[in-house]
């Protein structure tokens, strides 16, 4: 049996001979249709002029006046390709307002060999639109997959053109930006964030279509729900594949959030005491480090202490080591209090803590002392009910002319040796 043709079939613009091809006719005044070779199947069009030609091709009778039937050709002609065949030579005007009402070739005089031709034009031009059909088609799904792959991505996702207008995005987008994707596109970064931070946007746009490549960089974003999160935005432009012209920008955001949180979590966990939260021995050695460099560039005095709780082993041993975990946390906040920046402290270990002063000399280092000394005599630790007193002893030192911050912690270690032996309770200078 011998194939039919239709445009969405083939898969080139070349026609097989052997195709049966359908063909309307549709004669207002009655004519006879054509005979033409057995390869054109002629259906008599009979419904209301072609308003629902089922043809690919078909052929409307003008007769002599070449007068157009009285319905929309154009529209008719979008899926039909038709073939005013009139019984006389047209002249070319009367030709051209066939063509200009919808018709999409003339042929003259019932001239055979001129309508086999005609229909030939239409058989390739309908092949050409059906490889063009099929591309859309093809290209329509491949579109379709891509915007069903990014909508099942949980990071936000967007385009825009070269002036900055949304021309698309994936749901997660939508859910960031509060409205749907028809909404989003066609509009500019002022319609969907305040005009503060859209100006940052526009520019950060601008700077990367002018320049090419890809731009990356952190920022605070708030969601359409109104939660801040922190993102970090990744733009490349895109460009014409003729041209190779910047045409926009594609830009996705990945939250990284929880990932920041986590950092700074571990962050803190490496330089903080579990127990108390004060820098551990560790971070307090990289700080003095760096405050060792700036005192030797400014010249600056740079003091220790070093402090240890007297008979704070009796603490645990009366009321529990829960009780001695607070009473170090109690030290602590007292610490806290005293030590105002540039000064630092940290857990050295047990019950012993180390403060870095700055800018600070052996007079003033002493006051401070004192200072910790008598707020911990006189505010005691409150366990419940219970009033636990305690008591600290601290030995101090200034950093000496070409000495080593840890030369002057052990010289400070021995003056707090001299303070325990001297009584406890008390402040002793190297
Ligand atoms: P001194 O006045 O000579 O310093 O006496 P002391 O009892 O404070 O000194 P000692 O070194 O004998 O005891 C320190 C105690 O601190 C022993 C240890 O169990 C206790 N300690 C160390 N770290 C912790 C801690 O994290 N929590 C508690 N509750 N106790 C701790
Ligand atoms: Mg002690
Ligand atoms: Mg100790």
């Amino acid at each position: 049996m011998a194939k039919r043709m239709h445009a969405t079939d083939t898969n080139s613009t070349a026609v097989p001979s052997e195709t049966v091809v359908d063909v309307g006719y549709y004669s207002p005044a009655q004519r006879p249709p054509p005979s033409l070779p057995a390869r054109y199947e002629l259906h008599q069009v009979t419904v209301q002029p072609l308003t629902n030609c089922p043809f690919q091709i078909c052929l409307l009778d003008v007769g002599s006046t070449g007068k157009l039937p009285d319905c929309d050709l154009r529209r008719i002609s979008e899926s039909t390709f038709i073939i005013a065949c009139a019984d006389r030579k047209l002249p070319v005007d009367d030709q051209l307002s066939l063509i200009d009402g919808g018709v999409d070739d003339v042929v003259n005089g019932d001239d055979e060999d001129l309508l086999l031709l005609a229909l030939r034009r239409a058989e390739l031009m309908i092949a050409r639109q059906g490889v063009l059909f099929r591309k859309c088609r093809d290209l329509a799904t491949e579109r379709d997959n891509l915007q069903s792959a990014i909508d099942n991505l949980p990071s936000p996702i967007f385009f825009k053109d070269r002036a900055g207008i949304y021309s698309g995005c994936n749901k997660a987008f939508e859910a960031f930006i509060g409205l749907p994707a028809n909404k989003v596109r066609g509009s500019s970064v002022y319609d969907v964030a305040p005009e503060e931070l859209a100006k940052v946007y526009e520019a950060a746009d601008e700077e990367l279509m002018q320049r090419g490549g890809v731009q990356i960089y952190e920022a605070e974003v708030c969601y359409a729900d109104g939660k801040y999160r922190t993102v970090t935005f990744h733009k490349a432009v895109t460009r014409d594949p003729v041209s190779g012209e910047v045409n926009g920008l594609a830009g996705s955001m990945l939250d990284i959030t929880e990932r920041k949180r986590l950092e700074e979590q571990l962050k803190r966990a490496a330089e903080r005491d579990a127990l108390t939260d004060a820098y551990n021995r560790r971070r307090f050695f990289e700080l003095a480090d760096s405050a060792e460099d700036r005192a030797k560039k400014t010249s600056a005095s740079l003091s220790i202490l070093v402090l240890d709780v007297d008979h704070f082993k009796q603490i645990n041993d009366r009321f529990g080591h829960a009780c001695g975990d607070a009473a170090l946390n109690h030290i602590v906040g007292l610490l806290k209090n005293v030590l105002q920046a540039p000064h630092i402290f940290a857990r050295a270990g047990g019950e012993e803590f180390y403060c870095l002063l700055e800018e600070c000399g052996l007079d003033d280092a002493f006051t401070i002392a004192e200072r910790i000394r008598e707020a911990v005599e006189t505010t005691p630790h409150m366990h419940g009910e219970q009033v636990i007193p305690m008591r600290v002893s601290i030995g101090g030192a200034s950093v000496a002319d070409g000495e080593k911050i840890s030369q002057t912690i052990a010289r400070a270690d021995d003056a707090l040796y001299c303070a325990k032996q001297a009584g406890r309770n008390r402040v002793c200078m190297a």
